[in-house]
């Protein structure tokens, strides 16, 4: 039986485009769920804690840290376990 080469998984390069589409806009003008209380609401509405090697923001509402973002000499890390998702609006055409 031959295998359905459609169905094998492909690695992350697959999804370069469409990740780019995502990350392709204003960050601050995203929706966030925070996983600590569930609270919607804007990216800029996160109380943010930082210096010059990167940042924490913190949910307004329970304080729990939905996004850290540190900047290395080698790139950037993205830990975003705290946010249960993020909803992004397609630019105004
Ligand atoms: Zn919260």
């Amino acid at each position: 039986m031959q295998p359905h080469t459609n169905d094998a998984p492909l690695d992350g390069n697959a999804a370069g485009g469409l990740l780019s589409e995502l990350f392709a806009f204003d960050v601050t003008t995203a929706s966030v769920i925070c996983e600590g209380c569930e609270t919607q609401g804007e990216v800029a509405q996160a109380r943010v804690y930082g210096g010059t090697m990167g940042a924490l923001l913190r949910c307004a509402h329970c304080d729990t840290v939905m996004i850290r973002l540190v900047h290395t000499p080698h790139g950037f890390w993205l830990d975003m376990r705290g946010a249960r998702s993020f909803f992004v609006k397609p630019p105004a055409e």
